[in-house]
């Protein structure tokens, strides 16, 4: 039984490894329909629904290849965090991460993963070139298949097997983190995107602050690590949330707890480290991006609706920024977006919560996470995406016959 981090997409498909890119052609030849696996971190059905899964993290490749300039190519199904160690060996980096580094390079891009930057694209937009097996098992590359369509494709047009980065010389990041009131951090966030190099802000529910975290470039020395203590936090957020149900006062006091032993965070280190963390608590995850100019207006919204409708969530709600880019399906094509994602736990019931507040993220102009769950269907997104039908026309073109399509998949890329 295959399952996703969040243990929310399950199936019993049976799962192929192929080793060479001979015996993955021989895969793709067999006329059962197949769906790629990256590292399962996707909370939506674009793995599973399938014949088969396709696991390609054991391909004879290797994990660096030939490099110009600033441009590498890469395993495509590498690990995020491995290829970062294999780029430092070579005094380079990815320009930014997400919060994680479990992804693969392919199942990140393919659903344009992001970190935060208003001048930092998504992983997509720094693909550069890439080679594919399509549908048919020939080998594709970007001079086949425009490189627009091919960055952001969710495993729907073939197979990626190397992809082309670009990259920029190691750097370290200096990290600081504290808090704020969400009125303050409202009222600075713009600012805050220009003015610093990284900027994101965590609201912690029913609590009136937020945690702020800024990273710059640095050249000072690199210091130890702080201890991680999210899961802690994590954790006395439910523990306060279980309390709230006996009395909404020790909920208050707890919360009051939490964030007075926040303590202000300054922290030097080689720039994956500091960007990426590990996530041990599973939660079921959906984030919009927004058009920069509506999204404080609507986190507004988000936390009215937060407080008066949904008091048993806790997990905190995350803002980041990316900067525009030009792929088809990102949905930072055509321009910088304001990320807003809410969360609860993978155990609990979702719906009521998610339900409430996408409306509010559709009706703004918001474009959903391709990996993160939302309940569009192909109308919703032809009217969200200037190049849908045009991806939607290559894709048919490119896989006749459906093998890379799932009724889930069909119900948001065919009319
Ligand atoms: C704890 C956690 C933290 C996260 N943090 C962030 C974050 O900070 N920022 C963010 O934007 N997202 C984040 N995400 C979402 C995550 O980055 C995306 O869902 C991403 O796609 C997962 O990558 P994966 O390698 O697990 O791919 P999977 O989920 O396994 O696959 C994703 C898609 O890529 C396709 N694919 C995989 N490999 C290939 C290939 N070789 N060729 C063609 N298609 C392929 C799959 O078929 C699928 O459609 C997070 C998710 C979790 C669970």
């Amino acid at each position: 039984m295959w399952t996703n981090w969040a243990g929310n997409q399950r199936t019993d498909t049976p799962l192929a490894c192929p080793t060479s890119i001979a015996d993955l052609q021989k895969e793709i030849a067999q006329p059962q329909s197949l769906r790629i696996l990256g590292a399962g971190h996707s909370f939506t059905p674009i793995v599973a629904g399938g014949d088969r899964i396709l696991d390609l993290s054991g391909l004879d490749l290797p994990i660096l290849g030939a490099a110009e300039q600033d441009r590498v190519w890469v395993n495509a199904n590498a690990r995020l965090r491995d290829l970062s160690p294999a780029l430092a060996d070579k005094r380079l980096a990815f320009r930014n991460l997400g919060d994680i580094n479990t992804q693969s390079l392919a199942g990140a891009a393919s659903t344009a993963t992001h970190g935060t930057g208003r001048d930092l694209p998504c992983l997509a937009a720094e693909i550069t070139a890439a080679r594919m097996i399509g549908a048919s098992g020939d080998i594709l590359t970007t001079d086949d298949i425009p490189l627009e369509m091919a960055q952001v494709s969710m495993g729907m047009l073939g197979v990626l097997t190397e992809a082309q980065i670009s990259v920029v010389s190691k750097y370290n990041l200096r990290r600081q983190v504290g808090l704020a009131s969400v009125e303050e951090t409202l009222a600075t966030m713009h600012q805050k995107w220009a003015e610093n190099r990284n900027f994101e802000f965590f609201y912690i529910p029913f609590t009136g602050k937020t945690v702020e975290l800024r990273h710059a470039i640095t050249d000072a020395a690199e210091s130890k690590a702080p201890r991680d203590l999210d899961m802690i936090a994590v954790k006395v957020l439910k523990l306060a949330r279980s309390a709230g149900r006996i009395s909404a006062g020790l909920r208050r006091a707890l919360l009051k707890m939490l964030t007075m032993a926040q303590s202000n965070e300054d922290y030097v280190g080689e720039s994956w480290r500091v960007l990426c963390s590990d996530r041990h608590i599973p939660f079921k995850e959906m984030e919009y991006h927004l058009p920069p100019e509506v999204a404080g207006d609507v986190l507004q919204e988000v936390l009215t609706r937060l407080h008066r409708d949904h008091k048993d969530v806790y997990f905190p709600i995350e803002v980041r920024q990316t900067a525009g880019d030009t792929a088809c399906l990102s949905p930072f094509q055509g321009g910088p977006r304001i990320s807003v994602a809410i969360h609860t736990d993978a155990a609990e019931d979702h719906k009521r919560y998610f339900e409430a507040i996408e409306p509010l993220f559709v009706e703004a102009g918001g474009r959903p996470h391709w990996g993160k769950m939302h309940n569009l269907s192909y109308k919703d997104l032809s009217l969200m995406y200037p190049d849908f039908d045009r991806f939607c026309a290559l894709r048919e073109q490119l896989d006749p016959q459906g093998k890379f399509l799932t009724p889930a998949l069909a119900r948001l890329f065919q009319p």
